[in-house]
């Protein structure tokens, strides 16, 4: 009995070690995340784009409304200055218009100004996002080599440890090994516990000293009476 419990100690280790590797393979870095922000800088920066457009549009509106206004000022102001307009009273609403012009002409400049300056930020803004997105992308092409290559590593950690176990399993007779299978299941993965003093290492709570005897002797499969657990005690060792 006692060397049965010594294998299946083995496969507690097993077992053990499996839910670890499950658990971290489980808890690799998909990149998922990450990608997902790629794909939203990859959408903030094509309505930066879009917007930067529209203000070039505006900007070539608005220098082309400076020409068409300078244009008309240049020629109210060939005819108030030209000398073949004489009457007053034309000459005077040819100063007003060009002066409306003036007005005019000075809104549109101040507007181009504006423009420029968006036109600048609005680069600038581009550029650092595009630095942003390529960080990222890079950043994610990393994570998804890592989870690839983790990945791979741990599925076939598990599947030579499951191969191992099974051959462990395979030695233990069926009913403890259904046993074991039992109260590990409702156990947290812990059927058999190690015992090398004197209290149960699965819910340290201290084993009858009479229990402990008989542990000794190792002639049955015993159980923990708190937790269930069955106990292995290894024989040479106290
Ligand atoms: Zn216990």
């Amino acid at each position: 009995m006692s060397e049965e419990l010594a294998i299946l100690h083995e496969v507690q280790q097993a077992d053990a070690e499996l839910a670890r590797l499950r658990k971290a393979l489980v808890g690799l870095d998909t990149g998922d995340e990450l990608a997902a922000q790629v794909e939203q800088a990859q959408q903030e920066l094509g309505d930066l784009r879009e917007q930067h457009r529209g203000t070039e549009k505006d900007s070539m509106d608005s220098d082309l409304e400076l020409k068409t206004l300078q244009e008309k000022k240049s020629k109210f102001e060939g005819q108030l200055y030209g000398g073949a307009v004489r009457n007053p009273r034309q000459l005077s609403d040819l100063q007003r218009e060009v002066q409306l012009l003036s007005r005019e002409i000075g809104k549109v400049e101040d507007r181009l100004l504006e423009l420029m300056e968006a036109l600048e930020a609005e680069s600038a803004g581009t550029q650092r996002r595009e630095g942003e997105l390529a960080d990222m992308q890079e950043r994610l092409a990393a994570v998804r080599a890592k989870h690839e290559s983790a990945g791979s590593r741990l599925r076939q950690e598990i599947a030579e440890l499951e191969e191992k176990r099974s051959a462990k399993a395979g030695q233990v007779g069926p009913e403890l090994l259904k046993r074991y299978e039992r109260i590990r299941e409702r156990s947290g993965n812990l059927g058999l516990v190690k015992v090398s003093g004197t209290t149960c290492p699965g819910c340290q709570v201290a084993l009858p000293s009479e229990l402990l005897k008989r542990l000794g002797a190792g002639r049955q499969a015993l159980t923990c009476e708190n937790c269930g657990r069955l106990l292995f005690f290894p024989e040479g060792e106290d």
